[in-house]
């Protein structure tokens, strides 16, 4: 309420939110997260908390009247539905030239995405990070995260078996063809619940099409893991459906943090004023970014840097999807859940590492998916325009072109022997590239630029960065282990130094 004064606030709950909320009430801190999205504990009157990707409905998406789903077109015209506006879970939050899908809900992405749980190259990370002490990374904070999440392996016995992951072996298969390496990736999935959803011991999730609008078993999800493990101390307080809209110095030292709370329908319930000593931004890469950068232009927190706003970077993501022969089919039941990726990070002249994605149709289409992670070395910049009050993200449509580029060394190879062809109906009518979206926004608040080599923001002692933001554009795999580690790192050193 109004008034209210806590020691530590941190706002947002995904996966920077979630490592804050667990190392702060662990040591013995009361800490309130603020969460724009709703709890996700109520089913609706369906009986289940999400939707199956073949059926939307309000639930799937945040305050759209229309799906829009990445892969929004099939044969010719668009696949995307007319739903309710509702405080749906997931965002494709759209600038000028991109729209950014995000999990809105207490759990933030861990909510809608593939669980693809990878640690990134040791190289590669020192090449992004080179201030980050990788024996320390690799040594306690990759493996603690990795713990912490319930990260898990499938067992390839079954892999090989299972009608399930048929369309992963043909994906395994054809890049092998051409020379390339796949690679099994682990994930929070939990695969035994998979294997007893397959044996029809259990109800079905990542085998009945659940993963982008959330799924309703199996998969351990933050508020399963990092957030029940904060609650169990007792010192977590959780407000759902408030979003943060200001941070400024609070009169008497602390901070001032005001937020709109909204209903499941988006009217405006309450605005708020709360004070905090501590203030931890974990709203992601994009609401992160968007609220310094507005609140440095309106001199709320007038001592940010110029590099609040900078770095921002798509990980280098591109998808395609590829029509495999009649004799290739990759199989009607297919499991939500990626398990393979093609590794060709190692080809200097265009690093690609492809998740091998389902295309769970529930009927047999012959269709391979991937979605790239390129290096892509383009970066844009978080804006705000003083006209109409909002942030912008400049970045351009043609710079997804080097990611196209790289793609297209491991995909035309892959078409040239095994004489397949693109789909160009799966992005818009003639569009082969999914390349006007993003599942991995990194950046914008980059560790050691925007803020010091923890996360803390100069200027303004008490105000902390722990989410993707401090990550510069590029991980050059699927970004959540990394997310993790770095909080677990720089909340470790904050709490031993700060508190
Ligand atoms: P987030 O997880 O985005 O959390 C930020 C939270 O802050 C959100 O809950 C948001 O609602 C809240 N918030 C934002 N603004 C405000 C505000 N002003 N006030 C209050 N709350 C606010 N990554 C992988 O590693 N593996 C995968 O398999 C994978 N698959 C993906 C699939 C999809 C469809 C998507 C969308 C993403 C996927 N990702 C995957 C990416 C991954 O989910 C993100 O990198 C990750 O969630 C980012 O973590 P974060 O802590 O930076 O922010």
């Amino acid at each position: 309420a109004t008034g209210d004064h806590v020691p530590a606030l941190v706002i947002g709950s995904g996966y920077g939110g979630a490592v804050a909320a667990l190392r702060l009430t662990r040591a013995g801190i009361d800490t309130h997260v603020v969460e724009m999205g709703q709890s996700w504990t109520t089913p609706g009157s369906d009986g289940l908390i999400f939707n199956s990707m073949l059926k939307p409905d309000g639930r799937s998406f945040w305050f759209r009247t229309k799906t829009d789903q990445p892969v929004g077109y099939f044969s010719g015209g668009s696949v995307n539905k007319s739903i309710a506006s509702y405080a749906g879970v997931l965002d494709s939050e759209a600038f000028a030239a991109t729209r950014v899908y995000q999990g809105r809900g207490v759990g933030g992405g861990s909510l809608v995405n593939g669980g693809m749980a990878v640690t990134p190259k040791r190289s590669y990370f020192e090449e992004v990070l080179p201030s980050v002490n990788s024996d320390e990374m690799y040594g306690t904070y990759f493996p603690r995260a990795n713990a912490a999440l319930g990260v898990n392996a499938i067992d390839p016995a079954w892999f090989e078996s299972t009608e399930w992951y048929k369309f992963a072996r043909v994906g395994r298969q054809t890049a092998n063809d051409s020379g390339f390496a796949t690679t099994f990736v682990p994930n929070v999935y939990d695969f035994a619940y998979m294997k007893q959803e397959a044996a029809g011991q259990v109800r079905k999730s990542a085998l009945a099409q659940e993963v982008i609008y959330g799924n309703n078993a199996g998969k351990r999800s933050l508020d399963k893991t990092y957030l029940a493990a904060a609650a169990a101390t007792g010192r977590l307080s959780i407000s759902p459906l408030h979003t943060v809209t200001a941070v400024a110095p609070a009169a008497g030292g602390g901070y001032t943090v005001e937020m709109t709370q909204i209903d499941t329908a988006g009217a405006v319930v309450a605005r708020k004023t709360v004070t905090a000593d501590r203030v931890f931004f974990a709203a992601g890469s994009v609401g992160t970014s968007k609220l310094l950068v507005a609140m440095k232009a309106t001199g709320r927190l007038p001592d940010l840097g110029d590099e609040v706003g900078a770095g921002w970077g798509n990980n280098g993501n591109v998808m395609v999807g590829r029509a495999n022969h009649m004799w290739d089919p990759t199989g009607g039941n297919q499991s939500c859940i990626p398990a393979l990726g093609i590794d060709d990070w190692a080809d200097a002249a265009g690093p690609v590492f492809a998740e091998i994605a389902p295309f769970p149709a529930g009927t047999e289409l012959w269709i391979s998916l991937y979605l790239a992670i390129t290096k892509n070395p383009n970066r844009a910049r978080f804006v705000f325009d003083a006209g109409t009050g909002k942030v912008g993200l400049n970045w351009q449509a043609g710079w997804t072109q080097p990611s196209i580029d790289a793609a297209k060394r491991v995909f035309d190879a892959i078409n040239k022997k095994e004489g397949t062809i693109y789909r160009t109906d799966l992005f818009g009518v003639y569009k082969t590239w999914g390349d006007d979206f993003v599942y991995h926004p990194l950046g914008g608040c980059v560790l050691g630029r925007a803020t010091d080599g923890y996360g803390r923001l100069p200027g303004h002692p008490g105000l902390y960065v722990v989410d993707g933001s401090l990550v510069p554009g590029s991980i050059g795999v699927n970004p959540f282990v990394t997310i993790t580690a770095l909080a677990e790192r720089n909340m470790a050193k904050i709490i031993a130094t700060d508190l």
